[in-house]
């Protein structure tokens, strides 16, 4: 037989998803695994956006949907929200957004809409895993920007410039981050502005966390600064905030030229977001937030439990976060790596966390923690960590 495709063998599979898959898979073989892998919210999609998508099964929006990028209401529906709350403005919203089966194939559509072979896409680490395979796959170069964990991994301007070449095309940035649950300052959003306006670049904006915000804090959206809505593909989707994982629902946000190409690219390789799902969009962006910001409080105070609990445990260090539904603990003092330490943690306590390589190198010595877990799951997590942490 010929070989196979080097450039997919050349990349690594989900590692999140892989972990996860295999959280699962001890569950169902019976182990008592608390799986704290994947970043899927243990709530369940709010009903009325489950009515509204089987109202319109019933209906007929079963086949493919007209236009193919999504329906009219849907799309005016995100336009709005994107004006009303992100001060992002969408004069033409059939011709500026395109909605897609998920954030992830939005951010793999905007890459593949900006990069030429061998462009170079600055990658601020630690990084969603994601992010440097779509960009290897859209025919780029992912340059990782690292960032130091003990600055609480804080994004200098001076960083981003000494990474920049002649064939720095973009940057993505992920504000909430996962995995750190960081939220950009306004210095640091300023600087990625400063900075993508002097060397012309490109700006993918992942905002799939932005509802989950603590602590009062707000989102700003990269695309509504002075100068950026040209330059910004911001993406989006109902994945986390609003608890529907499944559903496949998720944004591209742009110029028209852009979403010209993102269409044309969507048109060839899955055709449309399923038809039903998008009549659960317009139920959730129309409908009522509070049951949104119910489930955001309660990460919030998970995170307080969670944060308090680590740290009192000796050899676990926790900061706090700003936003998102992972902690990203280190363990000084251990002298394993993460993938060690995500290893021992799996044998010895029966908690799956994904190790902190998996989002680069500057995520080495720490393992993500997804908080989308019931409380109960992260007391007995707590419990079992307190009695094996003196051996890790
Ligand atoms: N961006 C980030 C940072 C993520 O963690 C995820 C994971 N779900 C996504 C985008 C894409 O989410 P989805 O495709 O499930 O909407
Ligand atoms: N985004 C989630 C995570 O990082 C879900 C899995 C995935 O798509 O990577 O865990």
């Amino acid at each position: 037989m010929k070989p196979l495709s080097t450039l997919v063998s050349s990349i690594p599979s989900s590692p999140t998803l892989a972990v996860n898959d295999k959280a699962k898979a001890l569950q169902a073989a019976g182990y008592d695994v608390i799986a704290l892998a994947g970043g899927d919210p243990d709530f369940a999609t709010p009903p009325h956006i489950v009515e509204a998508a089987l109202h319109a099964m019933q209906n007929g929006a079963t086949h493919y949907p007209a236009p193919m990028i999504g329906i009219v209401p849907a799309l005016e529906a995100i336009a709005s929200k994107m004006e009303r709350e992100n001060g992002i403005s969408i004069p033409d919203p059939r011709h500026q957004i395109i909605i897609t089966p998920g954030g992830k194939w939005a951010l793999y559509l905007a890459l593949t809409a900006v990069l030429n072979p061998g462009d170079e896409v600055l990658i601020l680490e630690p990084n969603w895993v994601s992010y440097k395979p779509m960009v290897t796959l859209a025919g780029g170069v992912p340059v990782p920007v690292s960032l130091p964990s003990g600055d609480n991994f804080h994004i200098t301007a001076a960083q981003l410039r000494e990474k920049i070449t002649p064939r720095t095309k973009a940057l993505m940035v992920n504000t909430p981050c996962n995995p750190t649950g960081r939220v950009l300052t306004q210095e640091e959003h300023d600087d990625i502005v400063a900075v993508a306006a002097e060397a012309d670049l490109y700006v993918i904006a992942d905002e799939i966390y932005e509802k989950l915000i603590f602590d009062g804090r707000s989102h700003r959206s990269l695309a509504a600064a002075p100068g950026m809505a040209e330059r910004t593909l911001t993406v989006n989707g109902l994945t986390k905030s609003y608890a529907m994982t499944g559903w496949r629902l998720g944004w591209l946000v742009s110029s028209k030229a852009i979403i010209k190409l993102a269409t044309k690219m969507n048109s060839q390789a899955v055709s449309c977001a399923a038809h039903f799902s998008m009549y659960a969009c317009i139920a959730a962006l129309n409908g009522p937030q509070d049951v949104i910001y119910e489930m955001r409080d309660a990460y919030q105070a998970r995170r307080d439990f969670m944060v308090k609990a680590l740290n009192e445990i000796d050899g676990i260090s926790c900061r706090s976060i700003e936003g998102a539904f992972y902690l990203f603990p280190s363990f000084p003092g251990s002298s394993k790596n993460s993938l060690e330490l995500a290893d021992a943690l799996l044998d010895k306590a029966q908690i799956a966390g994904t190790p902190g390589i998996a989002f680069g190198q500057s995520g080495e010595g720490h393992v993500r923690f997804a908080i989308s877990t019931a409380q109960h799951d992260l007391e007995r997590a707590v419990e079992r960590l307190a009695k094996i942490a003196h051996a890790l």
